[in-house]
């Protein structure tokens, strides 16, 4: 697997233009999205651009290529983050929605829960964006090697109860033990060729 930084943004008008099919990663800050990245294109290192000071509020794009597959991968920057201002929250908010609503090529959303953790209200956003424009989404519930397979069964019963989370739009996840990567990647190739 082939993968290398293409560019960060933060306006539409700067996303690179390509006709390459585009999956996003998204969720709360500290939630494991680079983990997850980084376990999916087996690097160390890479999603670590996106957590440079002054950086975190861009949308990084990567080029992945694979024997199946070339796509462009895009992490969107985490939210939540308890020391920002309401204005930048603001800004934030606006340009993770604007991305959603604007790229056509983008065939799937990563969407990173923590297992042990409800959805809160910042990922109600989200789920409400991925609704309101239709977009299909897959919930990686990861940092699953924190549980037993027990406590895993009953966490994806009390998950289950919410209306956006279902058996067939979930993989369990771990960065740790890389269990879902396979899954996940799998995913990825079935609704970059739809
Ligand atoms: P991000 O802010 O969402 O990009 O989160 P990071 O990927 O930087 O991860 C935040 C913290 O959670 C780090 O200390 C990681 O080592 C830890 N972490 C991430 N994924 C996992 C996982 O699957 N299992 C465990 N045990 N820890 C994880």
């Amino acid at each position: 697997m082939q993968s290398e930084f293409i560019k960060s943004a933060f306006y539409p008008k700067d996303f690179p233009v390509h006709e390459l099919p585009e999956v996003c990663f998204v969720g709360k800050s500290n939630v494991g999205k680079s983990s997850a990245i980084n376990t999916l294109i087996n690097r160390k290192d890479l999603a670590r651009v996106g957590k440079t000071p002054g950086k975190t509020r861009l949308l990084n794009f990567f080029s992945i290529k694979t024997k199946e597959l070339h796509f462009v991968l895009v992490d969107l920057p985490g939210y939540g983050y308890a020391q920002v201002s309401k204005k930048e929250r603001e800004e934030w908010k606006k340009s993770i929605e604007n991305y959603l609503k604007l790229r056509s090529n983008l065939k799937l959303v990563v969407f990173i829960l923590d297992i042990r953790r409800d959805p809160d209200e910042q990922d109600e956003v989200m789920f409400n964006w991925l609704k309101a424009y239709n977009k299909d989404f897959v919930l990686l519930l990861t940092k699953s090697d924190k549980l037993s397979n027990n406590e895993i069964a009953k966490r994806l019963r009390e998950l289950y109860a919410h209306p956006m989370v279902s058996s067939e739009n979930c993989i369990i996840f771990s960065s740790l033990t890389k269990r879902g990567r396979d899954e996940l990647y799998q995913k990825i190739i079935e609704y970059c060729n739809k």
